[in-house]
């Protein structure tokens, strides 16, 4: 098995259906259609979690962006855990490159009820509001 963003790298197996990768570090889970996505608890799997019953979670971008914002620079509690600047940049890195140069089924990640297109949407959204918040500050 081979990592989806390194070339030619052989990844680690973990417990079974989980990977990762020995050079990027990254964790994948090895979906019943064969395909690697990332695994949970990963950024993307964070930021689709509190939208997975949705169908249209594009409306939720700027809640959420808002959200991931207070975890970070807040006060104030949010459903989201705490996130250093440091580490809510590299989740922001991660999205942008998943839109960018997209390896995976984002929907796989989990049991999402939104489209592909509909949740890779809702990134892009919640990247850009996230990112105006942090320009503003
Ligand atoms: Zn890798």
């Amino acid at each position: 098995m081979q990592c989806i963003r390194c070339d030619n790298i052989t990844l680690n197996s973990d417990a079974e259906p989980f990977y990762r990768c020995p050079v990027c570090c990254r964790q994948f889970r090895l979906h019943t259609n064969g395909k690697l996505v990332e695994r949970w608890l990963g950024p993307i799997s964070t930021v689709l979690y509190p939208v997975q019953y949705d169908s249209l979670p594009q409306a939720k971008a700027a809640e959420m962006a808002e959200q991931l914002y207070q975890a970070t620079y807040g006060h104030v509690k949010t459903s989201f855990r705490r996130f250093t600047p440091e580490q809510l940049t590299y989740l922001i890195q991660e999205l942008e490159l998943e839109l960018n140069s997209p390896v995976q089924q984002v929907a796989d990640i989990l049991k999402s009820r939104a489209s592909e297109a509909e949740l890779r949407a809702y990134m892009a959204q919640l990247v850009m509001q996230l990112k105006h918040k942090i320009a503003a500050c």
